[in-house]
């Protein structure tokens, strides 16, 4: 029902809960909260919690808390994956009648040195009464967006990524089809998150195509980095931002999201800062830009 999906501004913040906010994931929400208000936008919080193997009970409530005190307000009620299995299961159900996935059994071993799938189950006869995954079969037609901050890309997702994977074979639905059945059941209209993302969007595009679903404008901001280059991530024990002194915090964010923020504003409150940064928004001065050292700014 398309007619319902109206063109107004919504956005989003999507944390996995696998941890406590970093530096890197509370400055994706930021510029994806800033871009949202500097539009007069809705910005939706919701929380990607279908990988029950990573998620970290007590992850979601740190989050939400850290959101709160660094004054990113969502509208309307957070929205928890896990209590929508019934729905991503419907849409595969639909894929399954459709004929446009296929059961794999693939190892990840047998797997380790194939980065794009070779296609080896779509061709065999696979028990299903044991556990599998299922492949989207993806076809050679080349998909394009134009990322507001990192310009044109242009990629054929069966050439680029193969066959991938839309339910795993632990039965978890994989993250790049929950994304896309929620970017369009929340009517989202503009996603902006980190560089690490960019890769996926291609084939959320191609499920978006798929399954009749309007592409949302996408914006990925850059990742920060440590003095090493390395991506701040939950895996590599980044630190959880501090709960104390947000305003210094936020300051650095703003300096990191290049937006220049005053001197003076180093002594205001959070709110008062968080007013200053909708009104002065511009995502311009990331252009193009892909990573940013968290020690230089
Ligand atoms: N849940 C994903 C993550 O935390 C992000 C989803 C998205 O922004 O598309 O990496």
């Amino acid at each position: 029902m398309l007619s319902e999906h109206s063109q107004r501004y919504i956005g989003r913040f999507a944390p996995s809960p696998t941890g406590p906010l970093h530096l890197g994931s509370l400055y994706a929400a930021l510029a994806s909260y800033l871009h949202a208000k500097a539009q007069q936008g809705k910005w939706l919080l919701r929380i990607d919690d279908l990988d029950t193997f990573r998620n970290v009970p007590s992850a979601a409530p740190r989050i939400i808390e850290a959101l709160q005190i660094y004054g990113l307000h969502w509208d309307d009620s957070i929205f928890y994956q896990s209590q929508h299995l019934a729905s991503y299961h419907t849409v595969i159900n639909q894929l399954l009648a459709q004929n446009l996935v296929y059961p794999c059994r693939c190892s990840r071993k047998s797997l380790a040195n194939t980065p794009i799938y070779p296609g080896y189950c779509l061709h065999r006869q696979v028990e299903t009464n044991t556990a599998h995954a299922l492949r989207i079969k993806t076809t050679n037609i080349t998909l394009g967006f134009d990322d507001e901050i990192q310009g044109q890309l242009i990629q054929s997702v069966a050439e680029q990524y193969g066959d991938f994977i839309v339910k795993r074979k632990d039965n978890i639905i994989a993250y790049q089809l929950a994304v896309v059945i929620d970017d369009y059941r929340q009517n989202i209209s503009h996603i902006v998150r980190g560089f690490d993302l960019l890769d996926s969007t291609p084939k959320q595009l191609f499920l978006q195509q798929l399954l009749g679903y309007p592409t949302p404008t996408y914006c990925h901001v850059p990742l920060i980095v440590d003095q090493q280059g390395n991506k701040l991530s939950k895996q590599a024990f980044a630190q959880a931002v501090s709960l104390k002194n947000p305003e210094k915090t936020l300051y650095l964010l703003l300096t990191l999201l290049k937006q220049n923020p005053p001197v003076i504003l180093k002594s205001a409150s959070v709110p008062t800062m968080i007013q200053w940064a909708i009104e002065n928004w511009q995502s311009q001065p990331l252009k193009k830009i892909r990573a940013i050292n968290e020690g230089i700014h």
